[in-house]
């Protein structure tokens, strides 16, 4: 079967989407192309961001390719799933655009593991895949008809939504070492996450483990990349040695919670490479951060949250470290790491004072602490949950609303107002 892989240029005017604008290594779709190419499949991967491909040029080269089947994501990278843009506006305008061309159409991404009802309407795909989506993908392709695999939702005839099993989660342990194609890290200038110097050489994003063993309130990943795995040292270490031989100079570990690991730390500190994580520093012993900046850390994001134990226990962080301890790690890691954030949500106000004074110590010892953001219910979240019980089809709409009226300023990369999903989607 003829299949494109489909991650459109994004744009993100009006949103209080806070991650990174710049390109990444659509790693979905790149775990989906090498299972379809195994199973003999003819693929056509296409990153609007990467390519530097509008939506107008993407439709027109999925049209020349004639697929049976297009896949389309709705956030942009694995990276980004847990902190997606909440509106489907791009997908949308990419559906629109390929029409008749895309054969079946399928989306992925975190909108449709929540709530695959509203995304199917909204987006008028045939399928909507719930959760990890490279085994689903291919099993589609060897069996478009089929509508009984797991993890997938779609309307029946009788116009139902009829979702098929729990989302899908991979095993991941095996995933194949990825290889991508030269022009596209060529163009993959940006160095994710990384402060400590102007990016030399190509950047690159990988994935040593995926999910995370805590269930943080805010986190927003309970339907996809959810339980922890570790993926097995030789396939990985081949995807990274294939990198560096394609003149790759860093890599970002998009694991939600990369996790000390000597075996991968001491493989690193033998190549000429270096990385970034995001991670907890309360995981970490001081031998272990040694080691961590030897094998070439050059960026820790460490998530603290809130600066007092029960601030940090309402966020059911299960830290067994009190402030001054996560302070004193975090200062410790920087003495061979270049470039460590402990990150903070906005809490109660009263709280702000403090957050002022734990910020301007640790800036002082080199550790960059953010301005608090507030925090997004998303729907695949414990606390959207807590709110209102489970997503339902106006989970996105709910959670927006909520935000905005939380809140009269906004995170330093929102730049424009935010607007409700009303204004942002089309009807
Ligand atoms: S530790 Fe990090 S990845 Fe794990 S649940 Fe908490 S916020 Fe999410």
């Amino acid at each position: 079967m003829k299949v494109a892989l489909i991650n459109p240029s994004w744009e993100y005017r009006n949103s209080i989407y806070f991650g990174c604008r710049a390109p990444h290594l659509p790693l979905e779709l790149g775990y989906s192309r090498a299972l379809l190419e195994a199973a003999g499949h003819e693929v056509l991967m296409l990153d609007g961001q990467i390519q530097g491909l509008s939506i107008v040029d993407i439709a027109t080269r999925v049209r020349d390719f004639g697929p049976a089947m297009t896949v389309v994501t709705t956030a942009p990278t694995y990276l980004f799933w847990r902190c997606a843009p909440p509106e489907l506006r791009v997908p949308q305008l990419m559906l629109i655009a390929l029409g008749d061309a895309a054969g079946m159409t399928v989306a992925v991404g975190p909108h449709g593991s929540a709530t695959p009802a509203p995304v199917l309407r909204k987006l008028g795909v045939d399928i909507v895949v719930r959760g990890e989506c490279e085994d689903v993908i291919a099993a589609l392709a060897d069996s478009p008809a089929r509508r009984d695999i797991p993890g997938i939702s779609y309307i029946n005839a009788s116009g139902e939504v009829q979702s098929i099993g729990a989302a899908a989660a991979t095993r991941f342990t095996d995933t194949p070492a990825l290889a991508w194609p030269a022009d596209w890290l060529l163009r993959h200038d940006h160095h994710h996450h990384r402060f400590d110097t102007p990016p030399v050489g190509p950047g690159a994003e990988v994935e040593a483990s995926r999910g995370c063993p805590y269930a943080c309130t805010f986190c927003a990943k309970i339907d996809f990349r959810d339980r922890y795995r570790k993926r097995d040292l030789d396939v990985l270490l081949q995807e990274i040695d294939g990198l560096i031989a394609q003149g790759v100079t860093y890599l970002y570990f998009i694991d939600e919670i990369f996790l000390p690991r000597p075996d991968l730390l001491l493989a690193l500190k033998d190549r000429n490479i270096q990385f970034g994580i995001q991670t907890r520093i309360d995981l970490w012993k001081p031998e272990l951060l040694d080691l961590l900046g030897a094998a070439g850390c050059v960026s820790i994001e460490a998530g603290v949250e809130s600066l007092t134990v029960e601030g940090r226990a309402l966020l059911a962080k299960k830290c067994k470290l009190d402030t001054d301890e996560l302070s004193a790690l975090l200062i410790y890691a920087r003495r061979s790491v270049p470039f460590v954030q402990a990150n903070l949500i906005r809490a109660e106000e009263n709280e702000m004072p403090l957050v002022a004074e734990w910020r301007a110590q640790l800036h002082e010892r080199g550790v960059w602490a953010n301005d608090p953001v507030p925090l997004f219910p998303y729907p695949s979240s414990p606390e959207y949950r807590r709110l209102w019980g489970m997503p339902d089809d106006k989970a996105w709409e709910r959670a927006l609303d909520y935000y905005l009226s939380q809140f009269t300023s906004f995170s330093d990369i929102q730049e424009e107002q935010p607007l409700p999903l009303s204004a942002l989607e089309r009807a």
